[in-house]
């Protein structure tokens, strides 16, 4: 489902992050692991098509990104790639159902009011539909983006540091509702995490070393 070979992304002569090849099949669930700094938001945004590598290819549901048009990138995006940002940006005037609705709009695909039903259920903030951002806990925001993130039920779900402000209990929670919505929509995970806490809740794990270099890669493990 995600196939990545020679990949270098540079912010001038800093090397955000440099993997020789990782090859992720449909409906893993991996952890992507390493220090702070080490790339894995930037790997994540590679993987979302939201920036383009210096160097190498990312491959993603058969899909080269490199071929897929600008222009064509947010709706493919919008129909493929489920995010759930470190910072959640669930958009601030809207209520929490129409922050769903807008992501189904943005992907060019129907409003579909009893998925948003449906899945504000499923991570138990269906009593949340009509609140705005700013009125939901930590928590409830979190299981709103995760909510988010599944709307269009993605191809492949991308999670960035999910657990990073929850205590354990919320955080063993929100790993659980990324893997069952990951299982019911049908969706590849990838959850990127510095956290020691999210490592035995994922089956898989690829780690980016500390400092990349142009010819130092993340390698697999477990
Ligand atoms: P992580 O998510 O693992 O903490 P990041 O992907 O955020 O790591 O960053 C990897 C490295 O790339 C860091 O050294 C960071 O400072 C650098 N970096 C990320 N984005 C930019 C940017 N837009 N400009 C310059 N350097 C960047
Ligand atoms: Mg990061």
């Amino acid at each position: 489902m995600i196939e990545i070979t020679g990949l270098v992304k540079r912010h001038g002569d800093v090397v955000a992050v440099a993997v020789d090849g990782w090859q992720v099949a449909r409906g893993e669930a991996w952890l992507l692991a390493g220090p702070s700094g080490s790339g894995k938001s930037t790997l994540l945004a590679l993987i979302a098509g939201l920036t383009e590598p210096t160097s190498g290819r990312v491959v993603v549901g058969g899909a080269d990104l490199a071929t897929i048009r600008p222009g064509d990138r947010d709706r493919w995006r919008g129909r493929t790639i489920g995010l759930v940002p470190q910072r959640l940006h669930l958009i601030g005037a809207i209520s929490v159902a129409d922050n769903l609705r807008l992501a189904q709009r943005l992907a060019g695909v129907g409003h579909d009011d009893a998925r948003i039903a449906a899945l504000l259920e499923a991570v138990q903030a269906a009593d949340l539909a009509r609140r705005v951002p700013r009125e939901l806990s930590q928590g409830q925001a979190q299981r709103v983006a995760i909510a988010r993130a599944v709307v269009n039920r993605p191809a492949v779900l991308l999670a960035d540091e999910p657990t990073a402000s929850l205590d354990d209990e919320h955080a063993a929670h929100a790993l659980e509702l990324l893997r069952a919505q990951a299982l019911e929509a049908g969706a590849t995970l990838v959850v990127a995490s510095h956290d020691a806490r999210v490592r035995p809740l994922l089956p898989r794990a690829f780690v980016l070393s500390a400092r990349p270099g142009p010819l130092a890669d993340g390698g697999a493990a477990r």
